[in-house]
């Protein structure tokens, strides 16, 4: 259980933050309001610190284009804004943006075929792409200690490693401007996360079951996916 006072955005009914309705040259909005699990509340001295991060002439500029490309994700139509990019498009137009040319893809050995696809896209939009899949470096799995019975392929047959770590350096070897994370597993992911040492973003995550769209078990935790509700054991 997460401490009362820590920051809980999450359960926030009046998001003060948004000062939706207001105009340029209102008064800032009233704090008293703010719930006491409000980060704003809780933990004021870190805006001052990320205002003077985004200071910094290159942490601006990337700011600054990040904003541009979440605008540039919607068309304003006479019943109001709609959204017109896939993930995908946004990609390739925030990677132009910024000036890049050289786009590294880690994926997961089982979406190579999305890779493929990934890479085309790219490709065909003018980028360099690199890619290096999971199992790379062939690695068995009793490396790391896991016990042949916890092998997926059996436990008499060989099977590599993910090797998120690898994946990482190579990326970072190829010296690519973005690295793009395409379906790595869970903790996989986090160290991919903890070793690239490039600008890095997520096309998509992995979930098996979901067609690598994890929200849908959350639609539908009203329902088919209630017992994520109630506590899994
Ligand atoms: S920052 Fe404060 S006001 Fe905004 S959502 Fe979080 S708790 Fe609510």
């Amino acid at each position: 259980m997460v401490d009362k006072q820590m920051p809980k955005c999450a359960r926030c009914t009046v998001r003060i933050c948004e000062n939706r309705g207001a105009k340029m040259g209102d008064n800032p909005p009233t704090q008293e309001k703010l719930p006491g699990f409000c980060p704003m509340k809780l933990m004021p001295g870190v805006f001052s610190e990320a205002a003077a991060e985004y200071e910094k002439p290159a942490v601006q500029e990337f700011a600054r284009l990040a904003s541009v490309q979440e605008f540039q994700c919607y068309e304003r139509l006479s019943d109001g804004i709609r959204p017109k990019l896939p993930r995908i498009e946004e990609l390739i137009q925030f990677a132009r943006k910024c000036g890049y040319r050289r786009l590294g893809i880690a994926h997961c050995a089982g979406l190579i075929k999305e890779a493929g696809v990934l890479t085309d896209i790219l490709e065909n939009n003018g980028f360099d792409v690199i890619s290096v899949q999971c199992k790379a470096g062939c690695v068995p799995k009793e490396s790391i200690g896991i016990k042949p019975e916890e092998k997926i392929a059996g436990p008499d047959n060989w099977e590599s490693m993910c090797n998120p770590i690898a994946q990482a350096m190579i990326i970072n070897n190829a010296q690519v401007d973005l690295a793009v994370m395409l379906g790595l597993c869970i903790g996989h992911d986090t160290l991919f996360i903890k070793y690239c040492a490039v600008p890095l973003t997520v096309l998509a995550v992995k979930d098996r079951l979901m067609a690598h769209n994890p929200l849908a078990a959350l639609y539908l935790s009203d329902s088919y996916y209630r017992r994520l509700r109630n506590g899994i054991r």
